[in-house]
């Protein structure tokens, strides 16, 4: 067993590896999980004459990257840290003589961000790079611009056992392509979502069900359990020892947040059988031996933005089909497997193939401000490995302006540079580093945790409940931000030891506001690492001090009533929204942290929550450039007038205006028209006749050129009538009920109104009729008559003629109930042929009429 890593698939490739490497530079390594490729290929490369350097090996987890350090370290005869090292988040593992480092994908980002000639490093080995993180995109990209312009000699190898190979290797042309085998026995999967009951039980239960039954069919080996994260790790380990069938397994979990101890034991090989309980973290990175069973929830937490919340979370979502597969093969390393699925063949059908790449899933802004911070300040001109949509790219961009990260010409400030040493979404820098200015870090960090985690703060539906629960919890705090209302019950909580029951009456999950906590004390660690300050200090004014930081991270929320007593507000941005009906603040401004559009009845709401009052003075003292004054003329919507006024903006959200008198009669005029067109103001005199009138005027202008009639068709055309129409007036009710036809009429000469009559007439005699037929012309350039079939008998088809005897009118011959019986634009023809049929079926019903 020692020994085995002496003869891994990777080593039949190593040849081919090394030439690649003298040849072009780069390679692309595809091979399955377990060849070989974390573990064997930076020892290729170290021994490798043609690189002049350290391997540095990226790893998408933290976990991995220690663990494979580890191993590798062993594999040398070395400790960790000497020739062997790992680099992740606040741990740093390496020694002066440290050649091959594992290390995170944020940590080489930073390095060659900072240093693009990443100096002693020879070569890059991007492992797992199926996993398409965006920060391996980025490295990527950053490392092949290395090699194009300051390190021609770096080397880099990109390997992942589920690579879209085609893709990579044009984009890293010129580059060598490897591929290793490996060994695998089949695998049989089941689908157990009907037979499990899927929508009764919780996945862990599931779980455990499903590990019963292959322990009492008597499968052989260890089992792996897939589940998303660690909380439902330990839920499925209690399902699993809470079952006589555990007896003699050991069950171990596996996932980043444990000890290092513990994360080693759920790899190492003991004595006993083992069920390993794992994130996804062991469907490719991990390699673990002797799995037989593999028992998969189907699940995974991945980073998306949260539209709601305007930033990035982690939500448990479904796995791809391509991601089912991999995990099904950790089963069929060692021997003949079995892959227990916790979902129906239907179900998988419907997944995603593949999964998304995170650059096309993620808030940009935080990779925009480090990219800024690299001096890159035009996220369009970089060279993406997969480009991100423009929508995603301008949010982030406004959102980085917004927080004063960026000037206006899209280069770095010095809060910016500040903001870029988080490792956080730059909201959360932005409020953090306010917090330290005005010496409220720990509340503030506290309100960071409680609106990143689930929602822990519910009052009850029960009226008499939810007396209580507001006397204790919302009575009690400062009415100015909600988020004070979960401050008030985020420390009732912890007062009750965040015990389920006492908070539950309180309206409190304790689970979640345990968690609020910890995330809190994550980032004041982050904070303190930043230099900032993190001791409670009790200072005057502190409501006004942390409302002042949330509208520092939130002044892109900003929100202003329309008037008192309403909840509807105008934000920047151009939009508007409603606060929300449970929201304690009354305050005629305010920011709100969370926005959630709502479809209703086919309307879309957008519900601003979790708010915090703020004063006009403090966006002048936060915000001093991002003011205007200006004089408008402008629709005002509710009282429909054009008004003037003078106008105080913050953005483009007007906080203040004043009546100017009398606006400008030629902007009144257009303003109104503007509206009219739109369809947001109605003429009464803009009519049937009025419309037929302009369809005829277009007939001309269509059929017949030579006439020089110009055309009323589009926007811009009405906007001029209509502008005509309502010129001197300023407010709807002046001119709803001004004519129209007679305007419309005078856009064309009295010359050409003769035109119009004789080449469009608006009717035609028929000698059957006591009264001439309406023509009905249509916006393509048809014209119609209609009238009863009878009515056409003795009129020549070469007379039903207009556009100056251009356009054959097409005929609507109606049966004697008025509906249409035949279309034709050939009378003399329909006469000689399909009249027969028409004739026999209404003749049939209609025996009175004449029938020739
Ligand atoms: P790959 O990256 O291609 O998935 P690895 O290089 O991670 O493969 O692993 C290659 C082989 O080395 C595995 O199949 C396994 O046999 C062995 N191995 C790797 N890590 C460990 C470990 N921590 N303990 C025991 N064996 C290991
Ligand atoms: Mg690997």
């Amino acid at each position: 067993m020692s020994d085995s890593h002496l003869t891994l698939p990777i080593h039949a490739v190593a040849e081919q590896i090394v030439t690649g490497l003298a040849t072009h530079g780069r390679i692309v390594l595809s091979a399955p999980t377990g060849s070989g490729k974390s573990t064997q290929v930076p020892q290729i490369l170290i021994d490798a004459a043609q690189v002049q350097g350290d391997v540095v090996v990226l790893q998408p987890r933290r976990l991995a990257a220690r663990l494979l350090a580890k191993r590798v370290a062993q594999e040398r005869g070395c400790k960790l840290g000497e020739e062997v090292g790992y680099q992740i988040r606040f741990e740093n593992v390496v020694g002066p003589n440290t050649r091959i480092r594992f290390v995170t994908e944020a940590i080489l980002l930073r390095q060659i961000l900072q240093d693009p000639t990443l100096k002693g490093v020879g070569a890059v080995v991007f492992d797992e790079f199926h996993e398409r993180h965006l920060t391996s995109d980025l490295s990527i990209s950053c490392a092949l611009k290395s090699v194009q312009t300051v390190r021609p000699d770096l080397k880099i190898v990109v390997m992942s056992a589920t690579l879209d190979v085609d893709l990579l290797e044009g984009y890293l042309q010129p580059c060598a392509r490897v591929e290793a085998s490996g060994r695998m026995y089949p695998v049989e999967t089941r689908y157990l979502g009907a037979a499990l009951n899927r929508d009764a039980a919780p996945v862990w239960s599931r779980a455990a069900a499903a590990f019963r039954a292959a322990v009492r069919e008597g499968i052989e080996g260890d089992m792996l359990i897939f589940m998303p994260g660690a909380f439902e790790i330990r839920k499925t380990i209690e399902a699993v020892q809470a079952m006589p069938e555990s007896r003699g397994y050991e069950v171990l979990p596996l996932h980043g947040e444990l000890s290092p101890d513990a994360q080693d034991r759920a790899v190492s090989s003991g004595a006993r059988r083992k069920v390993i309980v794992s994130t996804n973290v062991a469907e490719t990175s991990i390699t673990i031996e002797g799995v037989r069973v593999v028992i998969d929830g189907g699940q995974a937490r991945i980073a998306r933005y949260d539209a709601r919340r305007g930033v990035n979370s982690i939500l448990v979502e479904p796995i791809s089909r391509a991601s089912a597969e991999q995990r099904t093969g950790r089963a069929g390393r060692t021997g003949p497997g079995t892959c227990l699925r916790l979902w129906s063949e239907a179900e998988h059908a419907a997944r995603a193939e593949r999964d998304e790449a995170e650059v096309k899933r993620v808030d940009l802004s935080e990779t925009l401000l480090l990219l800024a911070a690299a001096g890159i300040s035009q996220p369009e001109t970089f060279a993406w490995f997969e480009l991100p949509e423009p929508k995603a790219l301008a949010r982030a961009h406004d959102l980085l302006l917004d927080l004063g990260a960026l000037n206006a010409a899209g280069a770095i400030t010095a809060m910016g540079r500040k903001m870029a040493g988080f490792p956080l979404h730059p909201r959360y820098a932005r409020m953090l580093l306010e917090a330290d200015r005005r010496g409220v870090l720990p509340e503030v960090a506290l309100i960071a945790g409680l609106s990143q985690g689930r929602s822990f703060y519910r009052v009850s539906r029960d009226a008499r409940v939810r007396k209580e629960q507001l006397r204790q919890v919302e009575d009690q705090a400062d009415q100015r931000s909600d988020f004070f209302v979960q401050l008030q019950a985020w420390h009732l909580a912890r007062a009750a030891k965040f015990n389920a029951n006492a908070c539950g009456a309180l309206g409190i999950h304790g689970g979640s506001a345990r968690q609020a906590g910890d995330t809190a004390r994550q980032l004041l660690q982050l904070a303190q690492r930043q230099g900032l300050d993190t001791r409670e200090a009790a200072l005057p004014d502190e409501a006004e001090r942390i409302a002042k930081c949330l509208l520092a991270g939130f002044s892109d929320h900003l929100a202003k009533r329309n008037d008192t007593g309403t909840r509807r507000c105008r934000m920047v941005h151009g939009r508007s929204g409603e606060l929300r009906r449970e929201s304690v603040v009354d305050a005629p401004l305010f920011v709100a942290a969370e926005i959630e559009e709502r479809e209703v009845r086919r309307e879309v709401t957008v519900l601003l929550g979790m708010a915090t009052a703020v004063e006009f003075a403090w966006l002048e003292e936060l915000f001093p450039d991002d003011f205007s004054d200006g004089n408008q003329t402008t629709y005002d919507p509710s009282l429909r007038r054009v008004v003037a006024r003078s106008e105080r903006r913050f953005r483009d959200l007007v906080l203040s205006s004043t009546d100017q008198g009398e606006p400008d009669l030629d902007r009144a005029a257009e303003l109104l028209a503007a509206e009219v067109v739109a369809g947001r103001l109605n003429l009464k005199g803009w009519d049937a006749v009025v419309e037929n009138w302009i369809l005829r005027v277009n007939f001309v202008a269509r059929h017949c050129p030579d006439a020089e009639v110009p055309e009323i068709d589009d926007e811009e055309a009405r906007q001029l009538l209509v502008e005509q129409i309502c010129h001197g007036a300023l407010s709807y009710k002046e001119i709803k009920d001004r004519p129209v036809l007679a305007t419309v009429k005078e856009w064309i000469s009295p010359e050409q109104h003769y035109y119009i009559d004789t080449y469009a007439p608006a009717e035609m005699e028929l000698p059957r009729r006591r009264n001439p037929a309406r023509i009905r012309y249509e916006a393509d350039g048809r014209a119609f008559i209609a009238s009863k079939l009878q009515d056409f008998y003795d009129v020549p088809g070469s007379s039903l003629i207009v556009g100056n005897g251009k356009v054959q009118l097409l005929v609507e011959l109606l049966a004697p109930n008025q509906r249409p019986a035949h279309l034709t634009d050939d009378l003399d023809g329909f006469w000689a042929g399909a009249y027969q049929h028409v004739r026999k079926d209404l003749a049939g019903r209609y025996p009175k009429h004449e029938w020739r």
